[in-house]
């Protein structure tokens, strides 16, 4: 036998690929978790979309893990692909306004506008619009709430917030996030410093251990009367 005789390489492996059994829901990970048994948090991303939202986006399929982006619908403008991204992999798009503006300081008809013209970026490029958001800064009044209740949209603020757009330093970030979630807990980063996505596979393997599974903010409140407008910042005790 000549040693010489070619075999080809198995061509190579992209993580860019969706899993086609994922997609379709076969992946046990990827069925339905019901949060008033099971020991839930949601996981949520704010301020992109960004270039790094890919690497992201790969870690968290590799960990086979949804999560939800509030998005910023200028950076939506400028990283349509990367939206279009996040949706295909399964995760829960949500509104986080237009400009990142804080909401209190405008008008009635100012609210409406930054939170209508970041729904029509999303729907645009994901076909929906959606039914959650963030006023900046969890900074929201009177006015915000009934803006977003018109919109049909919840207002969703947080239970773990790791300061990571702080303090950016990914160790700090995996020790506070690991050391204050709870069960039925939202959990708040920012997918735009690096400095938290690199906290996130330590944060996903611990959590994971100690029995939590990761779910969508929309997943979190399955049967929890969500109401347009309304604050929500953990799955209530039922
Ligand atoms: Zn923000």
């Amino acid at each position: 036998m000549s040693a010489g005789r070619a075999v080809p390489a198995p061509p190579p492996v992209s993580l860019r690929e969706p899993d086609p059994d994922v997609r379709r829901g076969l992946r046990p990970e990827y069925t339905k978790v019901n949060c008033a048994v099971a020991k839930c948090v949601a996981l949520t991303f704010d301020d992109g979309p960004v270039g790094g939202t890919d690497r992201l986006l790969q870690i968290l399929a590799q960990h086979r893990v949804k999560a939800t982006f509030f998005v910023v619908g200028r950076m939506v403008e400028e990283y349509p692909g990367i939206l279009r991204r996040e949706m295909a992999d399964g995760h829960e798009i949500a509104n986080h306004t237009w400009s990142h503006a804080d909401l209190t300081t405008l008008s009635s008809e100012g609210v409406r506008e930054e939170l209508e013209k970041t729904e029509a970026a999303i729907g645009k490029n994901i076909g929906h619009g959606t039914t959650l958001m963030r006023p900046p800064y969890g900074a929201t009044n009177a006015r915000v709430a009934s803006a977003a209740k018109r919109l049909g949209l919840a207002q969703v603020m947080w239970a773990v917030d790791p300061l990571d757009w702080r303090n950016r330093d990914t160790a700090l970030v995996e020790r506070r996030v690991l050391s204050q979630t709870r069960a039925g807990d939202i959990v708040l980063l920012h997918d735009v410093h690096a400095s938290s996505v690199n906290a996130v596979p330590k944060i996903l393997t611990t959590l994971a251990e100690r029995g939590y599974k990761f779910v969508t903010v929309s997943e979190l409140l399955a049967g929890v009367s969500v109401e347009p407008g309304r604050q929500y910042r953990e799955r209530a005790a039922t």
